[in-house]
């Protein structure tokens, strides 16, 4: 079984672990500890809120840890606030998270909890099929460096990418019953 880690500190664990439990050959884990990281082949950093992730991170001693084992190949998701941390600029703010992804990423940039929505899209290297891309609060990304690869826009914005080990997305895959977001992830996973 592949095990597949989803940072258990708030946000969207569970509906992550419930899209990875129905692939077959995947174990989902939820990762809250160095030990619980050592055991996994890949980590989902979940949709939720940036700030609160970041402290906790920061607070459970995870933060170091977990940047290192980016920083040397482990596949990593980061879906909307998961994207935020992994950003290396966030627009009108200095502090930044993991900082590991050359990207800058603006957050809430379509406004607030009522300016939800949620949209098909088609993302060909992904799925043949279109599929749902539900975005709650979500940031978008204002530029991208030159080893960055842009996966999707939604009307001129970028809000999914991919460069080398690292994936993000604005939108929430886990929120909808479509496991092709998951299932590109864990052939990441898998080929590490
Ligand atoms: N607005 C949140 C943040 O800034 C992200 C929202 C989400 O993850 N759905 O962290």
């Amino acid at each position: 079984m592949l095990k597949v880690g989803v940072l258990g500190f708030q946000g969207s664990i569970e509906e992550h672990v419930c899209s990875l439990s129905k692939i077959e050959g995947v174990n989902p884990l939820v990762v809250k500890t160095k030990k619980d990281l050592e055991e996994v082949r890949g980590i989902i950093l979940p949709g939720g809120e940036s700030t609160t992730i970041g402290k906790l991170l920061h607070d459970f001693d995870m933060m170091g840890v977990l940047k290192e084992r980016i920083q040397k190949g482990m596949p990593v998701w980061g879906t909307c606030a998961g994207m935020i941390l992994m950003a290396k600029r966030i627009v009108n703010q200095d502090k930044t998270y993991l900082g590991v992804m050359n990207i800058t990423v603006k957050r809430n940039a379509y406004g607030g909890q009522l300016d939800s929505f949620k949209r098909m899209g088609s993302i060909p290297c992904v799925s043949s099929h279109e599929i749902p891309l539900v975005f709650i609060r979500a940031p978008w990304i204002e530029n991208v460096a030159s080893d960055v690869y842009v996966l999707s826009e939604v009307d001129g914005n970028i809000v999914a990418a991919k460069s080398k080990n690292m994936l993000v997305t604005s939108f929430h895959p886990e929120l909808t019953s479509d496991l092709s977001f998951h299932k590109y992830f864990v052939n990441m996973c898998k080929n590490y």
